[in-house]
C-alpha cells in the first residue's frame, strides 16, 4: 500500500513535520491541512508603514506572536540552511546592550532594576540583597527534594532551593516571559528540565549542578552547513521580515514538492479509526481522507474535540493554556529616550497575587534595541511590545491603550535619564490571543508517555503521532524539533 500521511494543523510544527516527512519518504503523499487562510499558526509578522508628525516615515516589522529565536536550537539552524534563509537572518550579538541588559519591574519598587549580567553586577543593589544571598546559600543547603516525587511546580522547586522571595521575583518572571503562566501551576520538569537535571547532577544543589559539566547525550543528526559559525557570539536572532519568514519559506518549499499537497481554509471536522480499521480524517468541506498515517500538530484540546468518542485518547485536556493580549506600540523618537537600552523587562507576580486590580502587564520588549535592522529608518522611531494577561485576569483595561500607557509610564519612571511621561504613540495595535500557550502541569511528562503508549497500541497501533507545543516544549526550537522527529518510528 502507498503511504499517505495527513498532517493536521499548519503552524510551525505541522509545516516542519511536512518538510521532514516529505524528505524522509519521497514516495509518500503528504497532505497538510490547515483551518485558516494562512500557515504559521501563532507566528504572525507584518510590516507596517508609519509617519511621524515631522514628515519622517518608516517601514516597521510588528510581531504579534513569537519574535526571537535562540541559536542553541539546531533544528531551526537546519531549516535555515536547507531553506536558504541565511541571508535573511538578523542577529543580536551577546556583546550588545540588548543582549546584556534585561530588567525586572518589581511591582512594589519604582522603575526598572537590571538583572545580573556580570560577576560584579550581582554585588550592586538591589541584586546584592535580592539575588546574591539566596544563590550563595543554596549549595550549602541540604538536599531537600522530597522522597518519591517525580515532578513539582516551578515555584515549589525554586522555593525549596532558593527561598520564596527568589522564587517569586525571578521564577515567576521567567515563567511570565516564556509561558505567560503562573509558576505555581507550571511543571518544572516539563518547562525547565535542565533545572531538575542540575539538581540531580549537583547532589541536591542547582548551583553546584550548573557548575558541573552536563554529560547528557544529545542527538547530532542536523544538516546545518555553516550556520553555526554565523551564530557564534549571537544571543538571539530573527529574520529581515520577522519570524514569519520561517513558515513562509517552509510553505513555499512545500508547494514546490510534487509529493506534498497543502490545504488551507480547510478545517478538519473529525477524526477516527473506522470499524474496518481504516483511518478517517473528515474535513468541513465534506472531503474524507483515508490516510495510512496521521501526524497531529494541533493544540491537544483541539485534537480532543475532533476525535470520535470511539477513538478517544488520554490526557489531551490535562493542561490549561494561557491567553495573552499583545500591544504593539510605535513612538516618535524622543530625547531623552523612552527607556534604557536593553531587551526589555519582565514583571513578577505581585505580592498580593493576581487580581483584576493589577495592571496585568507580564513584560515589555524594547524591540528597537534588539532587532532594529528589521526596520527602515529605525533610528527615527521607538518600537515596543507589551504582553498582558496570562495569569492576570484580562479586563477591558488591557485593551484600552491609554490605561496601558499610564502603567507603562509608571514602569519606566526611574532613573531620570529617560522620559517620565510617554508621548502619544504614532501607531498602536492590540491583539488578543486565546489559549495560545499551553501550561504543562506537574506530571505532564508521565501523561505524555501514557499518551504515547495509548497511541502505539489498540485501534491507532502507531499510525497516529501527536506533536507540537502541547507535548514537549513551547519554544519555536521545540516545535521544529518535534516536527523533525515526527514519524521517525515508521519503517514501512
Ligand atoms: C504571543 C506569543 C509569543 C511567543 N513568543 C515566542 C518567542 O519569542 N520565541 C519562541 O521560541 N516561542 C514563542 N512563542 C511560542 C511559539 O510561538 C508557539 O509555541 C508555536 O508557534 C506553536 O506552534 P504549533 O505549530 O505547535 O501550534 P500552533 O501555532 O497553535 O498551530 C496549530 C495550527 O493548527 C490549526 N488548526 C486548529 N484547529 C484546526 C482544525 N480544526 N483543522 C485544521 N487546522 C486547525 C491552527 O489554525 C494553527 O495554524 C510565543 C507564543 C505566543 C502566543
Amino acid at each position: 500500500m502507498n503511504r499517505h500521511v495527513v498532517i493536521l494543523g499548519g503552524g510551525l510544527t505541522g509545516l516542519s513535520s511536512a518538510f521532514h516527512l516529505s524528505r524522509r519518504f519521497p514516495e509518500a503523499l503528504i497532505t497538510l491541512v490547515e483551518k485558516t487562510s494562512r500557515f504559521g499558526g501563532w507566528i504572525s509578522s507584518e510590516r507596517v508603514q508609519v509617519h511621524d508628525g515631522d514628515g519622517r516615515t518608516a517601514e516597521i516589522v510588528l510581531e504579534s506572536g513569537p519574535r526571537t529565536l535562540r541559536p542553541n536550537a539546531k533544528s531551526v539552524l537546519e531549516l535555515i540552511h536547507l531553506l536558504g534563509l541565511k541571508n535573511s537572518v538578523i542577529t543580536t550579538p551577546i556583546t550588545s546592550s540588548a543582549a546584556k541588559n534585561r530588567y525586572l519591574q518589581i511591582p512594589e519598587m519604582q522603575g526598572l532594576i537590571t538583572l545580573p549580567n556580570s560577576f560584579t553586577s550581582i554585588f550592586s543593589p538591589p541584586m546584592r540583597t535580592l539575588f546574591l544571598p539566596h544563590v550563595l546559600r543554596e549549595p550549602a543547603k541540604r538536599r531537600n527534594r522530597p522522597d518519591g516525587i517525580s515532578d513539582e511546580t516551578v515555584d515549589n522547586f525554586m522555593t525549596r532551593r532558593f527561598g520564596p522571595t527568589f522564587a517569586r521575583t525571578f521564577g515567576s518572571s521567567l515563567v511570565h516571559g516564556i509561558y505567560a503562566a503562573d509558576s505555581r501551576e507550571l511543571s518544572v520538569r516539563a518547562a525547565f528540565p535542565s533545572l531538575w537535571a542540575m539538581e540531580d547532577r549537583g547532589w541536591g544543589s542547582v548551583v553546584r549542578g550548573a557548575l558541573l559539566p552536563d554529560r547528557t547525550d544529545s542527538r547530532e543528526d542536523y544538516d546545518v552547513g555553516d550556520i553555526p559559525d554565523m551564530m557564534k557570539g549571537v544571543s538571539v536572532y530573527s529574520f529581515m521580515d520577522g519570524i514569519g519568514m520561517l513558515p513562509g519559506a517552509l510553505a513555499t518549499h512545500l508547494r514546490n514538492q510534487s509529493n506534498v499537497e497543502l490545504l488551507r481554509d480547510n478545517p478538519i471536522s473529525s477524526l477516527r479509526v473506522a470499524d474496518d480499521g481504516q483511518l478517517e480524517v473528515k474535513l468541513s468541506s465534506g472531503r474524507m481522507i483515508n490516510p495510512t498515517h496521521i501526524i497531529s500538530a494541533l493544540p491537544l484540546p483541539v485534537l480532543h474535540d475532533l476525535l470520535h468518542p470511539t477513538s478517544s485518547l488520554p490526557h489531551l485536556t490535562a493542561s490549561p493554556a494561557s491567553s495573552v493580549v499583545v500591544l504593539n506600540l510605535i513612538f516618535p523618537q524622543t530625547q531623552p529616550k523612552l527607556h534604557p537600552s536593553g531587551f526589555g523587562y519582565l514583571v513578577p507576580r505581585p505580592l498580593s497575587g493576581y487580581s483584576p486590580n493589577n495592571p496585568g502587564i507580564l513584560g515589555t520588549v524594547f524591540d528597537s534595541c534588539a532587532l532594529s535592522a528589521q526596520d527602515s529608518n529605525a533610528a527615527n522611531f521607538t518600537k515596543m511590545t507589551v504582553m498582558m494577561g496570562g495569569p492576570n485576569p484580562i479586563t477591558p483595561s488591557h485593551t484600552e491603550v491609554d490605561t496601558v500607557l499610564k502603567q507603562l509610564s509608571v514602569h519606566l519612571t526611574a532613573p531620570d535619564d529617560y522620559l517620565k511621561v510617554l508621548p502619544e504613540p504614532i501607531y498602536t495595535r492590540t491583539q488578543r490571543h486565546d489559549d495560545c500557550i499551553p501550561t504543562p502541569m506537574p506530571g505532564h511528562l508521565r501523561r505524555m508517555e501514557e499518551l504515547k503508549t495509548a497511541l502505539a497500541k489498540g485501534a491507532w497501533s502507531g499510525r497516529l503521532e501527536v506533536v507540537g507545543a502541547g507535548v514537549r516544549g513551547v519554544s519555536l526550537g521545540d516545535c521544529v524539533e518535534s516536527g523533525k522527529r515526527a514519524g521517525e518510528s515508521w519503517t514501512c
